[in-house]
Formats: C-alpha cells, structure tokens, sequence
C-alpha cells in the first residue's frame, strides 16, 4: 500500500521546499513520485510552438515538478504532525494508521 495517496495533505521534508505543506494532485507509484500543489515548482524556458489551435506562447513558464516520495511525509488529519505511517488490518483491509496518535487515515 502507498504510504500516500492523492488528497493527503503532506509536508516536504528535504529539498529546497522542506517546511512546505501542499496537497497532493497526483501520484506516480512507479516512479515513487507524487505531484504537490505549490511544490517544487521548476521554471522552464519554452521555445515558441506552433499546434493545431493556433501558437502557443512561448517563454518562461513555472510549473510543479513532481516531487519523490522520500522526500514528503503524510500530514495525519487528526493530530495535525507529519507523522510516519504503520499498517493494521481492519475487518480484512489493510489501513493505515499514524503512528503518532494511532488513528487510522
Ligand atoms: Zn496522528
């Protein structure tokens, strides 16, 4: 089981956005990467590209890059602390449970 899922609200632990707190829009178990709201945001210069609708605008855009999992810990809804996450079985689910307060998430 992902220790994260979409939604959690999670707080960066290295990097230079340690100390943030985002939630996440999207996760990538293969790459163990997820995507935080205004986190790890990345400049990028984009050379000017002509589509199908039209040209599209080029330049200097900023945009979220996606974050490892190693480097964000679950934010537990109900003790507020980014907390490691344990497992427990719950009428045959695995569910997870902060090991701060107990409570499952
Ligand atoms: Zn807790």
């Amino acid at each position: 089981m992902n220790r994260v899922k979409k939604d959690d609200t999670v707080r960066v632990i290295s990097g230079k956005d340690a100390g943030k707190e985002g939630r996440v829009v999207h996760v990538y178990p293969k790459q163990e990467r997820v995507m935080v709201e205004g986190v790890n945001r990345v400049t990028k210069h984009q050379r000017q590209q002509r589509t199908r609708t039209g040209a599209q605008q080029g330049g200097i855009v900023h945009e979220e890059a996606p974050i490892h999992l190693s480097n964000v810990m679950p934010v537990c809804p109900s003790c507020g602390n980014a907390a490691r996450v344990g497992a427990k079985v719950v009428s045959g689910k695995r569910q997870r449970v902060c090991r701060k307060c107990d409570s499952e998430f």
